[in-house]
């Protein structure tokens, strides 16, 4: 579609090569949080160590916690660097069937703008691999507190 990839911002001026993805979310470069290996499972799938990875149990200085969310229960708890690429409603079924809800709000961040909190034991991490249907870790995964089986990303 032409124009896609410039938009007219606030001051008036077009923001060049700005790109965006097929949901019309905008793709910025991820802000430094400290990680330098490559995005763990970017084109999906398994990768192994993966609980040592963005978005689970690491550590870097650069990595400063805007915003936190936990379960219902406190035994998950993720920590976000900055601010959302993007937030959305998704009233689609999928979403529907897997929240038990009209919509999912979905707050989107970069990968390694994400992590789980010290506290947290990742045993008490759930998965559900949406694209093979199973509940071992492959992305797209959901996951959901082992404990209290809340939704969490
Ligand atoms: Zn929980
Ligand atoms: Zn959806």
């Amino acid at each position: 579609m032409p124009g896609q990839n410039s938009k007219q911002n606030s001051n008036g001026k077009a923001e060049q090569g700005a790109q965006r993805c097929s949901q019309g979310h905008q793709l910025r470069e991820p802000p430094n949080t400290g990680w330098n290996g490559p995005i763990p499972a970017k084109d999906g799938g398994r990768e192994e160590g993966y609980l040592q990875k963005p978005p689970y149990s690491w550590e870097s200085k650069e990595f400063q916690v805007k915003y936190r969310a936990k379960c219902w229960c406190g035994k998950l708890e993720f920590e976000y660097h900055g601010d959302p690429i993007d937030a959305k409603h998704c009233h689609c079924t999928q979403c529907q069937r897997l929240h038990g809800a009209p919509f999912q709000w979905a707050a989107l961040f970069h990968k390694t703008s994400v992590r789980l909190a010290k506290h947290c034991d990742p045993l008490n991490l759930d998965f559900f691999s949406t694209q093979e249907g199973h509940s071992e870790h492959s992305v797209p995964c959901k996951i959901s507190c082992r404990n209290c089986r809340s939704p969490m990303a």
